[in-house]
């Protein structure tokens, strides 16, 4: 499904770009495709999923990082050897066929103007950095909730880019900091404390949506990119 391109929808966003009103044009957007998608229990359209995977993402690239210092450092006993080394081949199918859905969906997005905002959010390389995102992670009990800087700087490879960001269930060092390993039991739980799915928590969804499609804080009408922790050189497109 596509929405209609409407001349005045593309001229009213060329506006407010070209004079920099980078809130005003994200929240334009957002308000165009909770119109396209009308009503409010599936405007985000697919979007939840395309969160879920993001976060999925996050927990394959900090359960393989776990994992490989695991091997390293403390060594793995040779009964268990075997069985992390599978686990991590698993990961990486996974990681690949999870990247390859989100891709796909940022391909066939159906509303033009999210496209247009999350190509122009995401443009900025740590736009997980968002105020919003941060403060979700330290209530989570993660990173960004001490010192350490873990999600501004997490250990990844060029090919694990798509799972920076914030902490998961998965972060060594949030497992450091607890002094205890979570159970496969406990990581559901905490999953479910926290949603990406608006049919179980509407305001957490919604929160999480605004602030990783178009960079918007519910309580602030700054230009996204003030909202990162360290501002970039954000460039006029004119
Ligand atoms: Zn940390
Ligand atoms: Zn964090
Ligand atoms: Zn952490």
């Amino acid at each position: 499904m596509f929405a209609p391109v409407t001349r005045s929808t593309l001229k009213k966003e060329r506006k407010l770009e070209k004079q920099g009103e980078i809130w005003e044009l994200q929240e334009y957007r957002r308000y165009k495709t909770y119109q396209f998608y009308e009503d409010s229990s599936t405007y985000h359209g697919r979007c939840p999923e395309f969160l879920q995977t993001e976060l999925r993402l996050r927990e394959i690239a900090q359960r393989e990082i776990f994992l490989e210092e695991e091997i390293e450092r403390t060594g793995v006993a040779e009964s268990k050897l075997e069985a992390t080394q599978e686990e991590i081949q698993n990961l990486k199918q996974e990681y690949f066929l999870a990247e390859q859905k989100n891709n796909r969906w940022r391909a066939d997005i159906a509303c033009g103007s999210m496209r247009r905002g999350l190509d122009l959010w995401r443009s900025h390389p740590q736009w997980y950095l968002h105020k919003t995102l941060s403060d979700d992670c330290a209530d989570r009990g993660g990173c960004c909730g001490r010192a350490c800087g873990c999600c501004r700087d997490r250990k990844l490879r060029p090919e694990r880019q798509s799972g920076a960001g914030h902490c998961t269930v998965e972060c060594g060092c949030c497992q450091q900091f607890r002094g205890f390993a979570l159970t496969d039991e406990a990581k559901e739980t905490m999953k479910k404390l926290y949603p990406l799915d608006p049919k179980k928590n509407f305001s957490y969804c919604l929160k999480i949506y605004r602030a990783s499609i178009f960079g918007l804080d519910g309580d602030s009408t700054k230009s996204p990119f003030d909202l990162i922790d360290k501002p970039p050189g954000y460039e006029q497109d004119n």
